[in-house]
């Protein structure tokens, strides 16, 4: 199954899509208060936790990705991006333009009290041409992730998601499900998700990819590989118990795992803080052999 966002008013005409209409199958982001709830989640995580400083820098820059929204909001007509045919933010329905570098260049500017290293990565940021900075974007937004460096994707990705999460939350389109594989990229800009989450209060237990880049939520049955949509030998490893509410879903027929957490046992969880709180469960897995497939906007391996 996988998910396609039409134009509302065409929502009568799929009638075959009655049997899962009852599920929400997309949750479109809120950014005016998702980086802010996600500063003070990795904040509250960095009190204890062996990667603290690390936490501690991921929210300057959630910080900042919550004042960029509040203080230079965009607002775009997107329904002509709605055609049918293509997530309406993909690379290949939208091509980017230069707009997100604003929010890059005032990111830059408002980091201040850091490192040394990360002062340097600003640095040499700030000396990039447009085109430079563009192409690298695009080399991110491809998943190129070789051909930038990691702590500049930081930066960079930073600044996309602040845009591309604003543009999400202004689609008037509504989803529905197609009865084709590959639901594993965002129906909404066709990007890989950080990890799966079972929403808080959710009483059958629904679970959700959650975006990397435009921050959306998208509906994926549970006990299923994610990325090959393989139901058989799924096996979940967590560091403390079986009732963790943070756990790794890996997959014996393509090896990949990717996260899952469960907001019913920990109403607290922010997926993207979370993931990175526990980092040591992800070498944990890579140790059994199972790859990641998805990626963190704060992680960007080489
Ligand atoms: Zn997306
Ligand atoms: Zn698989």
């Amino acid at each position: 199954m996988s998910i396609k966002i039409i134009p509302q008013k065409q929502l009568e005409q799929h009638a075959s899509n009655s049997v899962i209409r009852q599920i929400p199958l997309l949750f479109y982001p809120s950014p005016k208060t998702i980086y802010a709830h996600r500063a003070k989640r990795l904040k509250t995580l960095a009190t204890n936790n062996p990667f603290s400083d690390y936490l501690n820098f991921c929210a300057t820059i959630a910080e900042q990705q919550a004042n960029l929204v509040k203080q230079n909001p965009i607002n775009v007509d997107l329904s002509e991006y709605l055609n049918n045919e293509n997530p309406p933010l993909s690379l290949s329905n939208r091509p980017l333009s230069t707009n997100w570098q604003e929010y890059l260049n005032e990111l830059l500017s408002s980091i201040t009290a850091t490192t040394e290293q990360i002062t340097l990565v600003i640095e040499q940021l700030k000396k990039n041409s447009v085109q430079q900075l563009q192409d690298k974007a695009l080399h991110l937004l491809n998943n190129e992730f070789a051909h930038v460096e990691g702590n500049e994707a930081i930066f960079i990705w930073a600044a996309l998601s602040v845009y591309y999460s604003q543009l999400a939350s202004q689609i008037k389109g509504k989803a529905i499900a197609e009865s084709t594989d590959k639901s594993w990229l965002c129906p909404v800009c066709n990007s890989i998700p950080v990890a799966s989450i079972i929403q808080l209060g959710s009483n059958n237990g629904l679970r959700y990819l959650h975006c990397s880049l435009c921050e959306s939520q998208w509906y994926v049955p549970r006990i299923k590989c994610t990325c090959c949509d393989n139901m058989k030998d799924i096996q979940y490893f967590s560091l403390d118990n079986e009732l963790s509410a943070t756990k790794t879903e890996c997959c014996d027929a393509c090896h990949s795992y990717l996260k899952i957490f469960d907001q019913d046992k920990d109403p607290h969880i922010e997926i993207i803080a979370d993931d990175i709180a526990s980092l040591i469960l992800d070498i944990k897995t890579e140790e059994e052999g199972f790859t990641k497939s998805g990626i963190n906007p704060f992680i960007f391996a080489q």
